[in-house]
């Protein structure tokens, strides 16, 4: 039951309800209130704090490695590929120009892919000039990519690559997004959506015309949602002997293990492909085996000598099924989702949600 109070001041629906405060539906808000700055603009998170990928990721301001690359090209036609790339550079371009260096602590380190076995090196080294034509054709830039050694390992560089603060990039979006009128609720889980209603866990409903299901990996627990499957990723903060030869932006494994300089340490994550039916879970954990790969690669590969563990966390990707491109689809009249976006959300969420709020049209 509500008051005669409640309801004449509160009970009209909102424009937009977001479900999920990561950078797509932080994003979708902030777009969307530029094209309609009148709107009554509602994002609910269900956490009190920040709990998706966008904060407990690696900051990795990335459009690919040769290798990634590769290994897309062996599952789907080039033309996608090439589409994603442009996609992953068009977005970094649109978060640089919408929140500045300053702010989330970006900075343009330069990346390499470091190989752990010569043939592999040899193979993708010798598609380099194929990815530097995507680059120059996308950015404008030649010679992207180059051959290398470094630290006694052969290696691919990555002229225009980087890494920010992710803490701080979410921090200036969602100040961005209140300056603009929207409003952020945390502590506010979302049961499920039906045109015009979200229902809250607690049993509350709250009216909107148009709803953004923006939760990435967790997008399972809402019914009626494409499928996401749900992946976890481990990421370490050590401090230790040798870990200053290591500054910049770094990969292996196709990507699925990388590492980067942070304020006062070295920040190191991935392994998921050691077990990656263990990791479709959106339970946050360590998986003891990775988490020793990781502590091995380390140790052995980057011959860093571990003094302290300084943080240890684990985040949750989503991945649309038999694809990497994110869903954006309109399950229901008015409901719109955008999600699973494959690990490169940096990259892509911003972009994401200026398209979504693009699709949302008029009035
Ligand atoms: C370990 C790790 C490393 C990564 N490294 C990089 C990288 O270096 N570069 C890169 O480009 N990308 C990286 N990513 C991927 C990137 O972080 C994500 O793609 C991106 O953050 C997704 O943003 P999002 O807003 O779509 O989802 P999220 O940030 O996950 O936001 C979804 C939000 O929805 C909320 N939510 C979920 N369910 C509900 C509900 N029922 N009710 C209300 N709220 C709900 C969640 O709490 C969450 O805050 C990494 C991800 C991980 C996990």
């Amino acid at each position: 039951m509500i008051s005669y109070w409640e309801r004449t001041a509160w009970s009209d629906p909102h424009d937009l309800v977001i479900v999920g405060a990561g950078i797509t539906g932080s994003s979708t808000a902030l777009h969307y209130l530029r094209r309609h700055p009148d709107a009554s603009v509602v994002l609910l998170e269900r956490a009190a704090h920040p709990g998706g990928a966008s904060t407990r990721n690696a900051g990795f301001t990335t459009f690919g490695t040769v290798g990634e690359g590769l290994d897309d090209l062996a599952h789907e036609p080039e033309a996608d590929v090439v589409d994603r790339i442009r996609r992953r550079y068009e977005g970094l371009r649109l978060l640089q120009q919408e929140l500045p260096a300053a702010e989330t602590g970006h900075r343009m380190t330069g990346g390499h892919e470091l190989f752990l076995d010569e043939a592999d090196f040899e193979r993708c080294a010798a598609e380099i000039p194929r990815f530097n034509r995507y680059l120059k054709d996308i950015s404008g830039q030649a010679d992207v990519y180059a051959a290398t050694r470094i630290n006694g390992k052969p290696a691919i560089s990555i002229a225009i690559e980087g890494h920010l603060h992710s803490g701080r990039l979410m921090q200036a979006l969602h100040r961005r997004v209140r300056e603009a009128g929207g409003r952020i609720q945390w502590g506010m889980p979302v049961a499920g959506v039906e045109p015009g209603h979200v229902h809250l866990v607690s049993g509350e409903t709250i009216q909107a015309r148009r709803i953004l299901v923006a939760t990435n990996g967790f997008t399972g627990s809402i019914p009626g949602m494409p499928v996401v499957h749900p992946a976890r990723g481990l990421v370490l903060v050590v401090r230790g002997e040798g870990m200053e030869r290591w500054t910049g932006s770094w990969h292996a494994e196709r990507g699925f293990v990388y590492w980067r300089d942070v304020e006062d340490g070295l920040l190191i994550g991935g392994g998921r492909h050691l077990d990656i039916p263990g990791e479709r879970t959106m339970e946050a954990g360590v998986n003891p085996v990775i988490h020793e790969y990781l502590w091995h690669f380390l140790h052995d590969t980057l011959g860093v000598r571990v003094e302290a563990v300084t943080d240890q966390w684990s985040g949750i990707m989503g991945f649309p099924e038999g694809r990497k491109t994110p869903h954006l689809a309109q399950p229901m009249p008015g409901v719109w989702v955008a999600a699973g976006l494959s690990g490169m959300g940096v990259a892509l969420g911003m972009a994401l949600g200026k398209e979504v709020a693009g699709e949302m049209g008029e009035g």
